[in-house]
This record gives structure tokens, C-alpha cells and sequence, in this order.
């Protein structure tokens, strides 16, 4: 009977990091909250459809070598499914199958003609050379050929893939469907049709989060301390436009560790610095971990890295009066809790983090259109879109008093619900 207490409180620790898990908790929450009957939850809870593959590729030293993949498409009732594709050595099938939930959301929250879609590989790019990225990425879209494309799911660059990933993965279904196809995949390089905005469209959603969230709480973004966990795609570009905007970014982060500098960091020097892995703090001798970087004394606390990082064990110490949630999935559901507890404004990841499938849905609208719009009209639509998204969210959780992760959830999981019912398939 001893023995059994440890098991019982591991199983228990890992249902809470568990983000498919959690992600369903919060949409039955969300769906009860709106009167909805059970099945609808019996049909969001997993995909509508998920695919694994099994990818060969003949490596440097001329063996072959196996990969997994996965696709995942949550709901195409409203329209094509819609999420990137993540390269990385821990991706699973219940990882990618909470991604596509997530995107449904999103896509619900901005109120995009999309479901939700993702996918991954089981692989660590940073030890692949390019031609062996190439094969991989090339292989993949053999793989999931069938069941993608621009009316049925739309690809997009993730964690550790980017816009040559991209340009691969669009030319080698363009083969296969023997016709010049952009429109099947975003996030591409300008010159094969991508979009002005598009790198810096989820740290951009992000900045705009951060400034309604900030007049919600009566705080000067100028001057106002921030925390950045994370140095990639996202937390680095955030960084740069919170220190444009006249914020002293005091902390930032990536898998190696943090700088601190009460007095602000010099944002330039340090992209100038990063590699393309998102990695800067290597070149530092006096750093500080992770978890004392979200423990920072700020105003504002951006987690933009991985997931389960603020939980039921660092919740009560975070000093920030504002989170906004840039990476996927960085907050447990008792940290949640516990934050909204404590007055803290929490911009749920489904929410803040939503620009980078706004400018990708503008990129595609601009592949099917053949007419491309400039960088200005792109920010100013975007900008529209994310107030917009802001305000719904805001006003859920105040009208019908829950937190804000809970109302994101209410106001994504709305539309698709009603695209089921009407299509009869509840
Ligand atoms: P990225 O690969 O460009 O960068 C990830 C950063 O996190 C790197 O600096 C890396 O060193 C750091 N990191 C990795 N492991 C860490 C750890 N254990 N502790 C602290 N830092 C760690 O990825 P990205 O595109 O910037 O994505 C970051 C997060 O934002 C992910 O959760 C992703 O799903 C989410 N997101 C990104 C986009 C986008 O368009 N890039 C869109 C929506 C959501």
C-alpha cells in the first residue's frame, strides 16, 4: 500500500503536464459553459482525423534512416484545416493531436474560415545537415499527400522549421500535383508567394496583446519591465519591439539560460549574437536559469519556449501583474488558477500567440487571389484582427465571470460547434 502513494502522485503530476489532457478539461469547461450537450464534446475532444507516417530517408553516410510523422486535423467543419509542422526530437502523436485543438481555437478566436491542423517529426534538426532536412521534408509531403492540400489542410512553419522548410515541402507537392500550388502551404519566401509580415506576424500578435492587456491594467508600455523566456522566432522578435517601443526588456532566455539586467539588455547586440536556433546566452558567463527568470521581479512575463513552464510550484512567486502566453501550452491549468487568483492578467497561448495563423491565413488569401498587399496593409488588418479577437475574449470573461483562458475557449470552440450542428453532424 506504501508503494502505491509515489505511482498515484506521478500519475497524477503527469495528467497535470498532460497538454492533450488539460486541453480537453478546458474545451468540456468551455462547452458546458455554453449549453451545449455532451456529444459535441464526444466530437471536439480528439481529431477527426490523424494520420501517422513512416518516412525513409537516405542520410549523409548513405544509410537509411527512419522517421516518424504525424498529421493531425481537428475539425474541418468551418472550413480547410489549417497548422504548422514541428521538427523536434520529443513531438508525439498526443502533442500533435493538442497543437490541432489549439489551432481550432485559434483560428475561433480570430474568426479565420479555418479548423484547426498540425503536424511534426521526430527528428533534431539541429544535428541534420540541409540536404538531409531537405529528405525529410521532402518525404513528409509524399507521406501526407492525400490528405492535404489548399481546400483540405494547409501546412505552416512551427518550432524549428522555417520558410526553406517551407519552399521544399510547396515544391515537392507541386510535383505531385503536377501544377505550380502555393497556395498549399504558408509561411513561404517572399519570392515563391509568401507574405509581408509573415516571420514576425506571432511576435507582432503578441505586441498587440501585451498593449490592450497593459490599458486593461493601467500600465505604460514605455518603461514598463519585461521578462522574455525563450530567444526563437517568437520571443526574440517580441523582444525587439517591446524595447522599440520604449519597454526595458530586463530578462531574457533560452535552453541554455537567462540574462538578467535590471537596468534593461541591449535587445540589438543580442540578435545580432543568436543563432538560428533561437540560442544567445552560450556567449554569457554570469547567467541565470530559467526558472529564476520567470521568477524575475517585471511588469510583464512573456513565456515564448516550451510548455509547462509556470505551474502549481512557481505560480505563486511569479511577480509580473501581466502573463501573455506566446509559446503553446507554457501555463498548467492550477497555475491558471492560481494567477487569476492572485489579479493577474493572463493572455491565454490561444489568444496571444494567434497573429502567426492570421498573417498565414492573409498569405493564403493572397496565393488564391494572385495579388499580393504591402507589409503597411498587412499590419493594419492584422491589427484590426487581434483587437478584435482582444476585446471578445475580455468581455467573455468579465460578462460571464470566468478566467481568461476559460472565455478564449468559449469564444474559439463557438463557431466550430455551430458549423458541426448545422452540417448535421450533431
Ligand atoms: P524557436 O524554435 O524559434 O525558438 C524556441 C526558443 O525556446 C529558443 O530560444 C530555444 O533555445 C528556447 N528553448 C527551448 N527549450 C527551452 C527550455 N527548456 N527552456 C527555455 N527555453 C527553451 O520556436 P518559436 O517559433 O519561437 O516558438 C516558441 C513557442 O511559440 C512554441 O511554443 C511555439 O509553438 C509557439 N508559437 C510560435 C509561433 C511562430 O510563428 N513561431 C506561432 C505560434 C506559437
Amino acid at each position: 500500500m506504501v508503494a502505491d502513494k509515489p505511482a498515484d502522485n506521478a500519475n497524477e503530476k503527469n495528467d497535470k503536464l498532460d497538454v492533450l489532457k488539460s486541453t480537453q478539461t478546458v474545451v468540456k469547461k468551455a462547452l458546458d459553459k455554453l449549453g451545449y450537450p455532451n456529444e459535441v464534446y464526444e466530437l471536439m475532444k480528439e481529431p477527426v482525423r490523424m494520420m501517422t507516417v513512416r518516412i525513409p530517408v537516405r542520410m549523409d553516410n548513405d544509410q537509411i534512416k527512419i522517421f516518424t510523422g504525424y498529421r493531425s486535423q481537428h475539425n474541418d467543419a468551418v472550413g480547410p484545416t489549417k497548422g504548422g509542422v514541428r521538427f523536434h526530437p520529443n513531438v508525439s502523436e498526443k502533442e500533435v493531436k493538442a497543437l490541432s485543438i489549439w489551432m481550432s481555437l485559434k483560428a475561433g478566436i480570430v474568426d479565420l474560415p479555418y479548423g484547426g491542423g498540425k503536424g511534426g517529426i521526430v527528428c533534431d534538426p539541429r544535428e541534420m545537415s540541409f540536404r538531409e532536412l531537405e529528405g525529410v521534408s521532402r518525404g513528409y509531403v509524399r507521406a501526407i499527400s492525400q490528405i492535404v492540400g489548399p481546400t483540405k489542410d494547409i501546412p505552416a512553419p512551427d518550432v524549428f522549421t522555417n520558410s526553406q522548410i517551407m519552399a521544399w515541402m510547396m515544391d515537392e507537392y507541386s510535383r505531385i500535383d503536377e501544377f505550380n500550388n502555393p497556395g498549399f502551404i504558408t509561411g513561404k519566401p517572399l519570392v515563391l508567394g509568401g507574405s509581408h509580415g509573415r516571420e514576425t506576424a506571432t511576435a507582432k500578435g503578441v505586441t498587440i496583446c501585451i498593449e490592450e492587456a497593459a490599458k486593461k491594467k493601467g500600465i505604460n508600455v514605455e518603461g514598463a519591465r519585461v521578462v522574455v523566456q525563450g530567444f526563437g522566432n517568437a520571443g526574440s522578435f517580441l523582444a525587439k519591439f517591446m524595447h522599440d517601443k520604449g519597454a526595458k526588456v530586463v530578462g531574457i532566455s533560452d535552453a541554455y539560460g537567462g540574462l538578467h539586467d535590471p537596468d534593461g539588455l541591449d535587445i540589438d547586440y543580442l540578435l545580432d549574437r543568436r543563432d538560428s536556433f533561437g540560442t544567445v546566452t552560450n556567449l554569457f558567463n554570469n547567467t541565470i536559469t530559467n526558472e529564476e527568470l520567470l521568477e524575475l521581479d517585471c511588469d510583464i512575463l512573456v513565456p515564448a519556449a516550451i510548455e509547462n513552464q509556470i505551474t502549481e510550484e512557481n505560480a505563486h512567486n511569479i511577480k509580473a501583474n501581466i502573463v501573455v502566453e506566446a509559446a503553446n501550452g507554457p501555463t498548467t491549468l492550477e497555475a491558471t488558477r492560481i494567477l487569476s487568483e492572485r489579479g493577474i492578467l493572463l493572455v491565454p497561448d490561444v489568444l496571444a500567440s494567434s497573429g502567426g495563423v492570421t498573417v498565414s491565413y492573409f498569405e493564403w488569401v493572397q496565393n488564391n487571389q494572385g495579388y499580393y498587399w504591402t507589409e503597411e496593409e498587412v499590419e493594419e488588418k492584422l491589427h484590426n484582427v487581434i483587437v478584435k479577437g482582444f476585446d471578445n475574449v475580455y468581455r467573455t470573461s468579465e460578462t460571464r465571470r470566468v478566467d481568461m483562458r476559460l472565455a478564449a475557449y468559449m469564444v474559439g470552440v463557438r463557431k466550430m460547434a455551430e458549423a458541426s450542428r448545422f452540417r448535421g453532424w450533431i
